[in-house]
């Protein structure tokens, strides 16, 4: 059966250019880069020339860009490392409420160590408000993170204006932009970012490998201590073959990055306009204008989430839902409820997310499929069947009452 793969904004496969660059740091130029012969010197030279590439893609020099073994080590080392190289000027952080794990779950062992956490709030379609930062930001505020654009549901947040707020009072910017990366234009100077962080295989390289780029002048305690690598502050043999590799796709991802952007960003509005058009109960999660080009997130009412998956997964499409239930857990995911959504309609979310690779056949193949498994699955919900008795109230018609745009 063939396979539909919507879910790269979970990972993306690695492009045939990029394994070819990497190949040969596997065997033949297997030196260490820390060797001073020839073999360690090649080694050198590429991690050097990779740490270029990236640096220059994000308007940064190579000496501010530090590599590491993904996004979430990023963000755990921009967010711990500079919480304990700068705790002296203060212990308050602010982030906000719809962030990834890799940057709530660092929030919250720096609380148990003592310092003191903001989850700002977002509005109905995940955008942080500059407001809410501005009444948030205290004498005592040393660091604030937001994420350049949410993984779940594709809102891209305000940046430039986040930024600008957080230097006036004196504190630092970093941003999680792992689904920006490659994917929109980003220029530090011009976002006034001071940290960010990005992974590779979000961005059709390797898994393992990511990026954090500090600021010249900031200071960020070591991740791991060890030898000179990473400038003394992540001391392990670098990763050579991921390190090309990462460079490589982004590379690749940032020479074509307009054209890309904008079909990827038409098949996305297809795809909208069509869930919009053909599929009942249905309301588009996140913000239409600022979202990420490869984005698609639903909520359909009566439909548990589940059992959504199972039967796209069974017709080929790869997909995620809005819940955490594969995680083990019952909770619908922290972004669909904070950007107000009720439990019932959280279940059953749904995010497909585009790709280079995928087609407008594959898209209408997928929500014809889509169409046909929320029938039947309404056909057997005696939520449902409530609702069409007249004894339950759709909570999607409520939203639409209130001015909602984009729900059916
Ligand atoms: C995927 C992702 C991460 C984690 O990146 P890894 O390289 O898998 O550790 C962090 N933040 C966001 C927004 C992501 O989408």
């Amino acid at each position: 059966m063939k396979q539909i793969y919507l879910d790269h904004a979970s990972t993306t496969p690695v492009r045939p250019e990029v394994l070819d660059a990497m190949m040969p740091y596997f065997a033949e130029e297997f030196g260490n880069p820390s060797s001073i012969y020839p073999l360690g010197q090649t080694a050198s030279d590429a991690v050097a020339e990779a740490r270029a590439t990236l640096a220059s893609i994000l308007g940064a020099t190579p000496r501010e860009v530090f590599f590491t073994s993904g996004g979430t080590e990023a963000d755990n080392w921009a967010i711990k490392g500079f919480a304990h190289a700068n705790c002296a000027k203060g212990k308050h952080i602010i982030t906000s409420a719809i962030e990834h794990h890799a940057v709530l779950h660092t929030c919250e062992a720096l609380e148990r160590e003592g310092f003191e956490v903001t989850y700002l709030p977002v509005d109905e379609h995940g955008i942080v408000h500059p407001d809410t930062l501005k009444a948030a930001l205290r004498p005592d505020t040393i660091l604030v993170s937001v994420m350049f654009a949410n993984n779940e549901i594709g809102t891209i947040e305000p940046i430039a204006e986040l930024a600008a707020l957080t230097h006036e009072h004196g504190a630092v910017f970093h941003t999680d932009a792992v689904q920006a990366f490659a994917h929109e234009p980003i220029d530090v100077n011009e976002f006034g970012i001071d940290m960010l962080s990005a992974s590779a295989h979000k961005i059709y390289g390797p898994k393992g490998v990511g990026l954090l780029y500090v600021r010249k002048g900031i200071k960020v305690a070591n991740l791991l201590d060890g030898g000179q690598q990473e400038r003394g502050k992540r001391g392990t043999t670098e990763n050579v073959p991921g390190i090309v590799g990462f460079a490589k796709a982004a590379q690749l991802a940032w020479a074509e990055l307009t054209p890309e952007h904008d079909r990827q960003l038409a098949l996305r509005d297809h795809a909208i306009k069509r869930i919009l058009a053909e599929i009942p109960h249905a309301k588009l999660n996140g913000s239409w204008e600022s979202r990420l080009a490869n984005n698609v997130n639903f909520s359909f009412e009566f439909i548990e989430g589940e059992g959504m998956l199972l039967q796209l997964a069974a017709r080929g499409i790869c997909v995620s839902s809005g819940s955490a239930c594969t995680s083990g857990s019952l909770d619908p995911s922290h972004v669909l409820l904070a950007i107000g959504l009720p439990h019932e309609i959280a279940h059953g979310s749904l995010r497909l997310t585009l790709g280079r690779n995928t087609t407008k056949e594959d898209v209408d193949f997928a929500i014809d499929s889509l169409a046909a498994t929320l029938n039947n699955l309404r056909m057997m919900s005696p939520l449902y069947e409530d609702f069409k008795q007249g004894s339950v109230e759709s909570v999607i018609e409520r939203f639409a009452a209130d001015g909602f745009p984009y729900t059916n």
